[in-house]
């Protein structure tokens, strides 16, 4: 945790912290989109194919953990299509008419960004399937015998929805996503890149090996590759080094208690309190949730896709283990 500020400085979460620079490092073309071929392979088709229909693009459903370039995705596709962004999300969408209101709003070929799209109410995603579907809106007036119901019609639109689990959308809703795209987290190689691009539009010097030093602690995640470049720099320039190298950056994150894979506390708590609780599993979610204090939803969006893919933790069916390169990596030994 960062204790002046209250938040957890590897958190893919979006934080006060970015706001500064979120915007300003945002590719704007598939181009300067590091990463993710095929995703952009697919995209770029699926683009290409729409404008030369002159049809907006088809509804596109995006997921994939917090902080891997959804809502950039979404930019891109305005920006490629030469469209106007409108940008809400589930839990902001509180009565129908909020969603109503941004339908009505829209003109012809807008891209319509719903960020956590899981969250919608049941009455909010029964207003999208006709819009999504016929571009209108159905509308009762009145109660009772009197009831009516009219049918509003809105421009053709793209829904781009945004969603950390695609899983917890509704059938229908997911059915009616043409186009459904999984980002994956990132390599380090990539969010080399990523540094290295950041780091040019920032105006900050680094090497080819201080940007790997950083891209292998930032969890696959380049609004994660983003902060702690920031935060390197400031510990760079204190130290009053001019360009971040290997050894800047090295020192810098275990400053902040970043080891070498990226994991922090809360990481190294969920393990470790899984093998001295549990012999290392299997564990259930709601166990590892309520032994570390930690909401089973967080814990499963946040921390399982980064601790699965450097395989330190397994699912089975009868629940999570830790494997063997965990207990190496915390220097625990293995309890026959
Ligand atoms: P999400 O919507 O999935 O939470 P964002 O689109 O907000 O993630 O991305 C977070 C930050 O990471 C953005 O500010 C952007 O600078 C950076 N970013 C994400 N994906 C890429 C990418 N493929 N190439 C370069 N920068 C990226």
């Amino acid at each position: 945790m960062d204790e002046e500020n209250g938040y957890r400085i590897v958190s893919p979460e979006f934080n006060a912290s970015d706001a500064d620079s979120e915007i300003s490092l945002r590719p704007k073309t598939l181009d300067e989109y590091i990463g993710q071929a095929k995703v952009k392979e697919n995209l770029k088709i699926y683009m290409d194919a729409a404008k030369d229909r002159r049809e907006p693009l088809d509804h596109v459903l995006l997921y994939g953990p917090p902080g891997l370039g959804k809502t950039t995705l979404a930019g891109i596709i305005a920006n490629t299509m030469g469209v106007q962004m409108r940008i809400t999300s589930g839990p902001a969408i509180g009565i129908t008419g909020d969603l109503v209101g941004l339908l009505t709003n829209l003109d012809e070929g807008d891209v319509l960004f719903i960020d956590e799209i899981h969250r919608l109410s049941r009455q909010v995603e029964e207003i999208l399937y006709p819009a999504m579907e016929d571009n209108a809106i159905d509308l009762i007036t009145g109660k009772g015998p009197s009831a009516r119901s009219i049918r509003l019609d809105t421009k053709r639109f793209t829904l781009v929805g945004a969603t950390t689990r695609a899983g917890q959308l509704t059938a229908p809703l997911r059915d009616r996503f043409g186009i459904i795209l999984r980002l994956e987290l990132y390599t380090p190689y990539e969010l080399a890149e990523i540094i290295k691009r950041s780091a040019r539009i920032l105006n900050i010097q680094i090497d080819e090996d201080g940007a790997l030093e950083i891209a292998s602690r930032s969890r696959g995640t380049p609004r994660i590759a983003n902060r702690l470049l920031k935060r390197t720099r400031d510990f760079a320039q204190v130290m009053g080094s001019g360009i971040i190298t290997e050894k800047d950056a090295r020192t810098a994150l275990s400053k902040m208690e970043i080891d070498e894979l990226g994991l922090d506390n809360i990481d190294r708590l969920i393990l470790t309190s899984m093998i001295n609780n549990y012999g290392g599993g299997p564990v259930g979610l709601e166990t590892i949730a309520a032994s570390t204090g930690e909401e089973a939803v967080t814990i499963e969006d946040v921390y399982e896709p980064y601790l699965m893919q450097i395989g330190f933790l397994a699912r089975t069916p009868r629940g999570r283990i830790v494997t063997d390169a965990a207990y190496l990596h915390l220097g625990i030994e293995k309890k026959a």
